[in-house]
């Protein structure tokens, strides 16, 4: 079977951009941009660290945000945030299909996903979130 898509990947070599913060706005990007060296070293120089959500083959039990069934960030970030009413324009993203978070939960997952930004790791550092 393969795998769900994590879209809360760490920004890392090989891990691939979906969507970014555009001036704090939310927006898919138009391909599935695949990280290379350059642009890491870009993003690690850069102010802003977190204005990527990028995205990896979900690693379940590798990770610290699984359960044993499902992925908790979604109810965690709940706890912090209101989930957006109006999500017209996340029905297109690019990774709907092999999502993790909307394969639990469907669009009750995209109300929370945009308000989301994702921690950037430093390079060698050990990936565990989800
Ligand atoms: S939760 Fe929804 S908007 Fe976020 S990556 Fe998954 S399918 Fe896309």
């Amino acid at each position: 079977m393969e795998k769900k898509l994590c879209p809360s990947a760490p920004f890392k070599e090989g891990n691939k951009i979906f969507a970014l913060f555009d001036d704090q706005q939310f927006k898919f990007t138009d391909h599935l941009e695949m990280i290379d060296g350059e642009l890491t070293r870009e993003v690690m120089e850069a102010e802003d660290r977190a204005m990527y959500r990028t995205t990896m083959p979900c690693v379940t039990k590798g990770c610290g945000n699984w359960d044993g069934q499902k992925c908790t960030v979604p109810d965690q970030m709940r706890y912090y945030l209101s989930p957006l009413t109006d999500i017209e324009d996340f029905r297109n993203c690019p990774i709907q299909k092999g999502c993790r978070w909307y394969a639990q939960e469907g669009e009750s997952a995209c109300r929370i996903c945009p308000l989301i930004k994702t921690r950037v790791f430093e390079p060698g550092a050990s990936v565990s979130q989800g």
